[in-house]
Order: C-alpha cells, then sequence, then structure tokens
C-alpha cells in the first residue's frame, strides 16, 4: 500500500521534488531483488512488487530450496516504463548491471564469456498469474561464439545448436515479432524446420543432426534480417536488453489485454521480469523437465499429479508438442490402464519420474509436500532435472476444476491445514456449478457405446458432459454460438489467442497436450467441460475436417465428450443428474457411499453456519419446490401464479374473464378457476410444509394471455358463446403500444378486482384446509407492480376482507402476510409510505432495472453487449445488480420502509438473488432474504456466508 501511494506521489509532483528527494538521501530506489543459494532479497508477500513468480522464486530459494539464481526487476519498472514513453528510469541499468554480476560471482561463469558462457531466461511475471499471456525468452546469451563454449562444457554438439536455434526463434518470434498473430498463419520458423526436416527425409526435431541445427540458426538469422530488416544481435548485453523491453512490452499485447479483461485484471499493475540463469532438462537421458500439482487438479485428489518429458526443454511440456510421462508410480499405472497399454510396454516406453530418476523423485515429492504446508494451498510447480539435479522454477497457487476446488477445500479443514472460514473464501460460489452439473445418462452412454460411436478417449481435463456441435476455430465457435449452437471446440491444441471462442464453447477438445496444457489449465479455470490430448483426433483446419476413428467430421456435426473420463463420442447422448443431486433430490444414492456429496454438504454446513442472510427459491411448481429444498431452500421469495394459469385448458377460462365485459362475465370463469388455483396452492404449501411462501397475485399484461391468430380468436368464441368479430374487436380493443408498462400487476386488481379475489380466497383457503389437518402455513400475499401507497391500501384491505371471510367460514385462523414487490421507481422513492400499507417488501429487481435505467431487457441484446464491450457499462445490469443506480434505490426504499415499519421484512426476488456480487450488495443493506432459481440456491448460501465473513 504505502508504496503504491509514494509511487503516485511521485507521479504527481515530478522534477524538482523527486531531484532534491534523491539528492538529500543517498541509497536510490531498488529495482533488482536477487534470490537464490538459499537467500532472497524478497519474498512471496512481494507479489505486488515482484509479481507472483518473483514472489515465489524469492520465498523457495528462501525456504531452501533448488532455485537457479536470478533477480527481479519490479513492477515498478513497468508502470514508470508506460508513463514516460517507453523509458526506463535512470538507475535500471547499473542496477541489472549489478545484479548480473552478483549472479556471475555465485555461479563462477560470466555472460557472453566465449569459454564457459552464463546463459539465461528471461521470464515475465504479473501479480496475477496469466498463464501464457506473456512471452518467456531461454537460452539467451548464446551467439556464435559462446555456442562454442556451450559445446565444450556440455560435451554435446547437437544440444549447442539446438539451445541455439531454441534461443534464436524465441527472440526472433517474441522480441522482433515474428510470432504469427491468427491460427491461419505458420510460425515461419517452424517452416524452415519442416523444411529442413523434408530435405533430410526424417520426421521428427529430434532426429535432426547438429550440423542441421547449426544450418537452421544461420536459416533463422537470415529469415530474420528478411522479414525484419535487422541483424539478429549477437552482443549478449543488446540481447538482454531486447528481452527485457519484449517482457514489458508484451504487457500491452493482444492476449495479454483479453486476459485482463476477462478476468478483470487492472491494466496499471504491471508485470515483472525475472532474469534467471539457465539450467537444461535436454542435456541426455539424464535430464528432464516437468510440471506438478501437490494435489490432483481435476478431482482434488490429495495425490502428487504431474507430467514431465525426458531430455526436454521446460516449454516443451506446456506447450503440448510431445505427450509426456506420469511423475508418480500409481498415476502412471492408472494411465497405462485408461488408455489400454499394458504393464510392460508402460514400463519401458513410458516410465513414471519415480521409476525412471528416483532421487529426484523423492526430493520433488518432499518439497512439494513443504510448499503446500507453507501456502496452506495445493500448489503448482515446474521443475527441470539437470543430470539427476533438482531444479524449481517455479510455484504457485495451482488452478483447478471447480470439483477440485471444493474437495481440496475441505479436505484441508479436515486436515487441520486450514479454516473453516479460509475453506469458505477458497471456493468461488459459481464453482459449485460443476458439482451439479449434468452427467450424459449412463442408458444412453452404453447404448452409444453398443452402437459403436465411442470414437476416441483422452484425458478427463474438465468434468461434466457435453454435447454440441463441432467448430474447428475460436472465430467459428464464436459464430455458431452467437447463432444459438451448443459449441464443441475442437483443436489440435489451444493457444491464448483462443480463450475467446473457448468461453463460448459448452465443451473443449483437443488433440494434443497433457493436463497442464493451455486447454486444460483454461477450462478447469472456466469451469468447461474438457477432453485434452485426444492423440486419436486428425484435424485439418483448411478442410475444416476431422478425421476420427475411420470417420470423417465437418464442422456443425455433432459430438459428445465426457470430461470426467475422457470419452469422445459421436452424436448427441442424453444427460443425466449429477451425485449431488442424485442424493439430494432423486434419492437414487446413498449419501454414504458419494464422496462428493459428502464434500458438498461439509462446505454447504459451514456456509449456512456464517451466513446471515437467507436463502428462498423462485418456485411456482410442487416439483421445483422440491428442488428447492433439497438444495437448501427455507422458503419460497417468489410464486408466479400467472405461470399456472397457462396449463392444459386454465387458459381459456383465463381469457373468458378478461374479455368479459361485466363483473357477472368476470365472476362466471373465476369460479371455475378458483378451485384449480385452490389446489394449486395446497400442494405447494404442503410441499413447502410451514417455511414462508410468498405468492405473487396476476402480474403480467393482458395481451399474454389473448388470442392472437384468427384461428384462436374463432375457436375462442366458439368455446365461449361470443360471435367472432366481437371478439376480435374486443381483442384489439385491448390491444396496448406498451404492454410492460400498461395494463398490468396490480392495476389488473384494481380495474377487475374479482380477479385478485379469486386468487387470495384460493390461497386462504388453501392455506385454511391444510390447517385443519393440522400442518403449518406461512402464506405471504404479495402485490405487484405498485407505485403508489393508495394502490395497496385499496387492495390490501379486499384482501384481508375476503381472507377473515375464509376464515370465518373455516372456522380456523392463519397467520398470513400482506406486502409488495418493490419494482416501480417511484414505490422506493416514497417506501415510507408504501410500508404503511406493506407487512413485507420483496424487490423485484428485474423490473426495477428496466424502469430505473429505462432500459428494456427484451430490447436490450442490439445494443447492451456493446454497452459492455466498451465499459460504458461495466456489466450487464440485468445479470449483476447495478449498484449505484438501483441498488441507491433499493438502499432508500429498505431505509424509508424500516423507518416507518420497523419490523418490515425485506428480501429480493429478482434474477440477481443468484448472482454472487449482487447477494454481496444485498447482505450489505441488511435485506433478510435472496431468492432465486432453485438450481443457484447453493451458490446464494455460499455467497451470503462469504459477504458475512468479508471484512
Ligand atoms: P510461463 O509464465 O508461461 O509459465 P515461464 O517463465 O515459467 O513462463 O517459462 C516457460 C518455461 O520456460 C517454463 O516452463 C520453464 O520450464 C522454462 N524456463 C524458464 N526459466 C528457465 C530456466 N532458468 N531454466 C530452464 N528452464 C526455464
Ligand atoms: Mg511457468
Ligand atoms: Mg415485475
Amino acid at each position: 500500500m504505502s508504496t503504491t501511494m509514494s509511487r503516485r506521489a511521485r507521479q504527481t509532483r515530478p522534477s524538482s521534488r523527486t531531484r532534491s528527494r534523491s539528492k538529500s538521501r543517498t541509497h536510490t530506489r531498488k529495482y533488482t531483488y536477487g534470490f537464490g543459494g538459499g537467500r532472497a532479497d524478497g519474498s512471496a508477500k512481494m507479489r505486488e512488487l515482484l509479481g507472483g513468480k518473483g514472489a515465489n522464486l524469492a520465498e523457495m530459494a528462501r525456504l531452501g530450496m533448488p532455485v537457479p539464481p536470478g533477480f527481479t526487476i519490479t513492477t515498478e519498472v513497468c508502470t514508470y516504463y508506460y508513463a514516460h514513453q517507453r523509458r526506463y528510469p535512470q538507475e535500471l541499468r547499473s542496477q541489472v548491471a549489478g545484479a548480473l554480476q552478483r549472479l556471475e560471482k555465485a555461479l563462477g561463469r560470466d555472460f557472453g564469456d566465449p569459454d564457459d558462457p552464463l546463459l539465461l531466461s528471461v521470464r515475465s511475471g504479473a501479480r496475477a498469474s496469466m498463464p501464457g499471456m506473456m512471452d518467456t525468452v531461454l537460452n539467451l546469451g548464446l551467439n556464435d561464439k559462446t555456442v562454442l563454449g556451450l559445446i565444450r562444457r556440455s560435451g554435446n554438439e547437437r544440444f549447442a545448436y539446438d539451445s541455439y536455434r531454441r534461443f534464436v526463434q524465441m527472440y526472433g518470434d517474441v522480441v522482433l515479432g515474428l510470432k504469427p498473430e491468427t491460427d491461419k498463419e505458420v510460425d515461419p520458423f517452424d517452416e524452415l524446420i519442416e523444411e529442413k526436416k523434408r530435405t533430410r527425409g526424417v520426421q521428427n526435431d529430434v532426429d535432426l543432426s547438429a550440423e542441421d541445427l547449426r544450418e537452421l540458426v544461420a536459416e533463422f538469422k537470415a529469415l530474420i534480417q528478411k522479414r525484419r530488416g535487422v541483424v539478429f544481435p549477437e552482443d549478449p548485453e543488446e540481447q538482454l536488453w531486447g528481452s527485457i523491453g519484449a517482457v514489458f512490452g508484451s504487457w500491452n499485447n493482444e492476449r495479454a489485454i483479453t486476459y485482463r479483461d476477462l478476468y478483470g485484471i487492472p491494466e496499471d499493475w504491471g508485470t515483472a521480469v525475472n532474469v534467471q540463469a539457465m539450467v537444461f532438462g535436454n542435456l541426455g537421458p539424464d535430464c528432464s523437465t516437468g510440471v506438478a500439482f501437490t494435489r490432483d487438479p481435476a478431482t482434488g485428489e490429495k495425490t502428487l499429479y504431474g507430467e514431465f518429458l525426458l531430455n526436454a526443454q521446460g516449454e516443451d511440456v506446456v506447450a503440448g508438442i510431445r505427450t509426456p510421462q506420469q511423475i508418480t508410480l500409481e498415476g502412471s499405472r492408472r494411465w497405462a490402464r485408461e488408455r489400454g497399454v499394458d504393464e510392460e510396454e508402460r514400463a519401458t516406453r513410458f516410465p513414471s519420474l519415480e521409476e525412471a530418476m528416483p532421487a529426484a523423485f523423492k526430493q520433488l515429492a518432499g518439497i512439494c509436500r513443504t510448499l503446500e504446508r507453507h501456502y496452506k494451498d495445493m500448489q503448482d510447480v515446474e521443475f527441470t532435472i539437470e543430470r539427476d539435479h533438482l531444479f524449481m522454477l517455479q510455484c504457485r497457487g495451482g488452478k483447478r476444476t471447480g470439483l477440485a476446488a471444493i474437495r481440496i477445500a475441505v479436505d484441508m479443514v479436515r486436515e487441520r491445514l486450514i479454516k473453516e472460514r479460509e475453506a469458505l473464501s477458497r471456493v468461488e460460489p459459481q464453482q459449485l456449478d460443476q458439482l451439479l452439473q449434468p452427467i450424459f445418462e449412463p442408458a444412453a452412454k452404453q447404448a452409444a457405446v453398443r452402437e459403436g460411436r465411442q470414437l476416441a478417449r483422452g484425458l478427463n481435463a474438465g468434468p461434466g458432459a457435453a454435447s454440441g456441435r463441432i467448430a474447428f476455430s475460436a472465430t467459428d465457435a464464436e459464430r455458431l454460438a452467437a447463432g444459438g449452437d451448443t459449441v464443441i471446440l475442437t483443436r489440435i491444441e489451444t493457444s491464448p489467442e483462443d480463450i475467446r471462442g473457448m468461453s463460448v464453447a459448452a465443451g473443449i477438445l483437443t488433440a494434443r497436450g497433457g493436463m497442464t496444457s493451455h486447454a486444460a489449465l483454461v477450462a478447469r479455470q472456466m469451469g468447461k467441460v474438457c477432453v485434452a490430448g485426444c492423440e486419436a483426433l486428425g484435424i485439418d483446419y483448411a478442410r475444416r475436417e476431422m478425421h476420427i476413428a475411420d470417420r470423417t467430421l465437418g464442422e456443425g456435426d455433432w459430438l459428445s465428450i465426457d470430461g470426467t473420463t475422457g470419452e469422445v463420442f459421436l452424436g448427441q447422448i442424453k444427460t443425466y443428474p449429477s451425485e449431488v443431486m442424485q442424493v439430494l433430490l432423486h434419492k437414487s444414492l446413498d449419501p454414504k457411499q458419494s464422496k462428493i456429496y459428502q464434500t458438498f454438504s461439509d462446505l454447504m454446513r459451514w456456509a449456512d453456519r456464517h451466513r446471515r442472510l437467507r436463502v428462498r427459491a423462485n418456485a411456482d411448481l410442487p416439483g421445483q419446490a422440491e428442488v428447492a429444498i433439497a438444495l437448501g431452500a427455507e422458503g419460497i421469495g417468489l410464486c408466479r401464479t400467472e405461470h399456472m394459469f397457462f396449463e392444459g385448458d386454465r387458459i381459456d377460462a383465463v381469457r373468458e374473464t378478461i374479455l368479459a365485459s361485466d363483473t357477472a362475465g368476470r365472476e362466471r370463469p373465476l369460479a371455475k378457476l378458483l378451485p384449480i388455483q385452490k389446489g394449486d396452492f395446497i400442494s405447494l404449501l404442503r410441499v413447502m410444509n410451514g417455511r414462508p411462501v410468498t405468492i405473487r397475485l396476476l402480474d403480467p399484461p393482458l395481451h399474454e394471455f389473448l388470442p392472437h391468430t384468427d384461428e384462436e380468436i374463432a375457436g375462442l368464441a366458439e368455446k365461449i358463446g361470443v360471435p367472432t368479430d366481437e371478439l376480435r374487436a374486443k381483442c384489439s380493443a385491448l390491444h396496448e403500444a406498451n404492454p410492460m408498462l400498461g395494463h398490468r400487476g396490480c392495476r389488473l386488481g384494481i380495474t377487475f378486482p374479482e380477479i385478485y379475489r379469486m386468487q387470495v380466497r384460493a390461497i386462504m383457503e388453501a392455506a385454511c384446509e391444510l390447517k385443519r389437518e393440522g400442518m403449518r402455513v406461512a402464506p405471504e400475499i404479495m402485490i405487484p407492480l405498485v407505485a403508489v401507497a393508495r394502490e395497496l391500501k385499496e387492495l390490501r384491505e379486499d384482501a384481508i376482507r375476503i381472507a377473515n371471510e375464509v376464515m370465518t367460514a373455516a372456522g380456523v385462523k392463519v397467520r398470513y402476510s400482506i406486502g409488495t414487490m418493490i419494482e416501480v421507481p417511484r414505490a422506493a422513492i416514497t417506501a415510507d409510505e408504501i410500508a404503511k400499507e406493506a407487512e413485507f417488501f420483496s424487490f423485484g429487481t428485474n423490473d426495477l432495472t428496466q424502469m430505473t435505467m429505462g432500459l428494456s431487457r427484451d430490447d436490450a441484446g442490439s445494443f447492451l453487449p456493446e454497452y459492455v464491450r466498451r465499459e460504458i457499462l461495466p456489466y450487464d445490469p440485468f445479470a449483476v445488480l447495478d449498484v449505484d443506480g438501483v441498488g441507491a434505490l433499493v438502499r432508500l426504499a429498505v431505509e424509508k420502509g424500516r423507518s416507518a415499519r420497523p419490523g418490515l421484512k425485506v428480501g429480493i426476488c429478482g434474477e440477481h438473488g443468484g448472482e454472487p456480487r449482487s447477494i454481496r450488495f444485498c447482505h450489505s443493506v441488511g435485506l433478510e432474504y435472496v431468492s432465486c432459481s432453485p438450481f443457484r440456491l447453493p451458490i446464494a448460501r455460499l455467497a451470503a456466508a462469504r459477504a458475512a465473513l468479508e471484512k
């Protein structure tokens, strides 16, 4: 905090003050922080200044872990760089030179030394991890002279030239901007490699000789000269500064900006640059490189999980170029089982790290345990083993599926590593969706297998089941999704350019890459169904075709993927409820048999213990109410009675009522509706068993109930015995120019009082009947669309009169209440007047948002997305409550309402009631409950607990 403030102070008051300050003090600002050899200038606490990667490298060094030494250039330099036309602070050069000297001394090797050159990596690292967003340059310091030193030192000419050609390629791509921008183009360097393989008649990169690679270096340099008009810099110093500049520059590349947009990372955070001594995982068979998670990132299981490649450089694992091997023996056996690889083949061709390099494995496992205990969270680490020596290159909180996040948080409480509250803060409410997500209906899946529709198997990278149409590129996915299709984005591998396409897809399928490939990481974060590394896929982007199991599929064809098992199927497969739903709702699974359910129920119990807000569901039918109770509803916050009016032939009676020209004409059909409505309320109140049920009286505009086509009009005319022409005339008389602001809600109640009277009678008769059975009931009668207190006063008096009549006739007393929806701005503004007539308020934030913003939800599609894209609005106000505008009205209404009636009960029943940010607001203004659709209840419970725990 203090660093931010002093930085701001420096920027707003420039020259004189800065100068006099730096004169009066002898020390200058520290821009580089060293690490390595068991000590570090920085620590994990300094991630704002050092970025996540730098801070954790420092921390690992402090913990005595084997980290190749290096130094971090702070994020302040990045901020300075963008505030000063891409120039560095004056002191930076000398500080970097000093840090480099210390590095040289520690390693006994000089940067640029032709006999034994120190090679460096230049790595970006922002405060929040942005996987694959920023670019890294490896093997820096190589040139035509130092490469000879590297050959002598390593005794491996091929390795030296391979390192050199990788460096020139990365430098060309990253620093000189030759990396292709779209999926269509190919990396020009890769083209040269392909060309070389063709002329040499070999298949794989590894078959190229040292001589081939040496030639490639020269060809790469020539390409750079031709394409960029610059000579590849042989001077290591120039290479270093070029790379540093590129990392800072990449903070504003398109991919980084997209990622920041998507995850709300502020632009002014900046990135740090890490300069680190290279270690090599590609020096021979006693070398390797890999990635590990301290727990399984897909399931959360407490087991070391990871992948590695023998004789490879770090980038290769993440890039998904080769299929990696498993770290643990257990994991390796599981992997082999799933792919039908027999034990002998596994042990010889794909041994685990545990078998191949037992000593380094043991050390790695120990470090992972220490890191997890130290950070008290699952860690994701990158490591390289150079000639049997382990080096740690990175650690950070590991990305995980929603399922894993929940399981890890709950397990860590059970292991006494973290507290209940901490567990609640670690699970994002939306992640609960993954526990409720459907799986394929077992019978439908078996049928698909029998029919030979099981095409292939890949890695189970993101749980859940998805069926959709194939799209071969992110842009195609966006196009299909915009047309209303569910999409399976199908790619050889994904890269950060694909993020938008991934976010609209229902599922993601890739042909290459492991559990730590880009596709897997991003899918886990987005909570997408994902199958990665499905090697049986042959994808031809140019023809928009894929070949799989002797079939050719094209764009738009149906595909189903099971992200829990990794299976890929042809066509559509019916989905089936999750384990949690099987236990809670269908009662088809014994809770003791389901680990997932137990985890879910622990977390929900803790959430319920900490939340203050109550949760209710928006439900109209008994079946929905059952789901709601299973998922934790403490009542119904909104029962929309009009939904009941559309069923079967009830609509005819409703139409007859509306079209009648006098009271008597209305009472006749209403008498037919009364027993039906009463029946509805009996079943609903029975399911809710004494929990409060808010029933909203008829709300929608009349025209929604009217017949529209000539055929419908004629049919109805016959049924109710009215001449067709008369009926048609009546219908057009009822036509409204602006129905949402027209004859609806309590305005109907005022003009056609018989309708509300029938509804109140039905509610009260139902309640009395149940009460007489000995059941507890708590109906709450809600009058919609009130704008002035007088409307409510009249309707309420009428309702009380009916209620008394019913109770007297039934000879029982029922506790009931009458309140209103606050959804017209005027009602919020005059809430004190309204509260005199209302025992409760329920904020109908859908209408309140429409009317406060003058924004029709049904018509906003043509401009609202652009508003959000251009940040004119921070988000869609129908999804996330507009706290400053609509929220201000809510706050005002709560205050005024409670001032006039201290015991006033206040809740919310709009869509926002199930959205975490909006729930936080509801908590802060002191609402008593939120009401949302049944499936969002777990999310609401957790969000409410998190709001209560926030300080
Ligand atoms: P990212 O932020 O995309 O993960 P990194 O900075 O971690 O990028 O670098 C990418 C890869 O380069 C890593 O997987 C790591 O294995 C490799 N790498 C980075 N620095 C070094 C180093 N000093 N020695 C060996 N390999 C390195
Ligand atoms: Mg990394
Ligand atoms: Mg409304």
